[in-house]
């Protein structure tokens, strides 16, 4: 049973490498970007709600993330663990997730994060902007956003996760494969 949390700016591959964890581990991903995607295709009123600081590439409000992501998890059942990607995104929802955990007698076993420079970033996302349909990834205004709301809001997290002894960084630039390699040398080390 792994909990981990994917960590990393837009653009950094933590979906891509989600998706080839879930394979190898069986793990349950839980992408709060996806979910707020999925409730926005399908016009519900979490999605309505989001819908404007997902435009701006602003963080949704920590109450709502956090019910939302507490939902998933008491929605899943027989997890053998989770993997969150882009959440936590603020060290409130950091706590809240321990808080969560807690009750299920769980805890984060560690934070990957994946380190990508700022101009690859920039061109990653742009070219996933090409083929995503997301708003967020075209423009060059709402790409700034949110690579600044990451740097200043986002970061901290790291810190969070640091004092608790569970932070690991490693190289997210290179081939997906040795990332992948890197990735699961850390989590195999848990
Ligand atoms: P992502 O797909 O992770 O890049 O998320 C897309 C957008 O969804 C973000 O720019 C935020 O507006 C919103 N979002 C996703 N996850 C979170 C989170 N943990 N906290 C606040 N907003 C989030």
């Amino acid at each position: 049973m792994y909990n981990i949390v994917l960590f990393g700016p837009p653009g950094a591959g933590k979906g891509t490498q989600s998706e080839k964890l879930i394979e190898k581990y069986g793990l349950t991903h839980l992408s709060t970007g996806d979910l707020f995607r999925k409730h926005l295709g399908e016009g519900t009123e979490l999605g309505q709600l989001a819908k404007k600081y997902m435009n701006e590439g602003r963080l949704v409000p920590d109450e709502v993330v956090i019910g939302m992501v507490e939902d998933k998890i008491n929605d899943t059942k027989d997890a053998r663990g989770f993997i969150f990607d882009g959440f936590p995104r603020t060290t409130a929802q950091a706590k809240a997730l321990d808080e969560m955990l807690s009750h299920h007698n769980l805890e984060i076993n560690g934070m990957i994060a994946l380190d990508v420079p700022e101009d690859v970033l920039r061109v990653r996302i742009k070219e996933r902007g090409k083929t995503s349909n997301r708003a967020d990834d075209q423009d060059d205004e709402k790409i700034n956003t949110r690579i600044k709301v990451y740097l200043d809001e986002t970061l901290p997290v790291a810190d969070y996760y640091a004092s608790q002894g569970k932070f690991k960084k490693i190289n997210g630039v290179g081939e997906i494969e040795q990332i992948f390699l890197d990735i699961t040398s850390v989590i195999d080390s848990y």
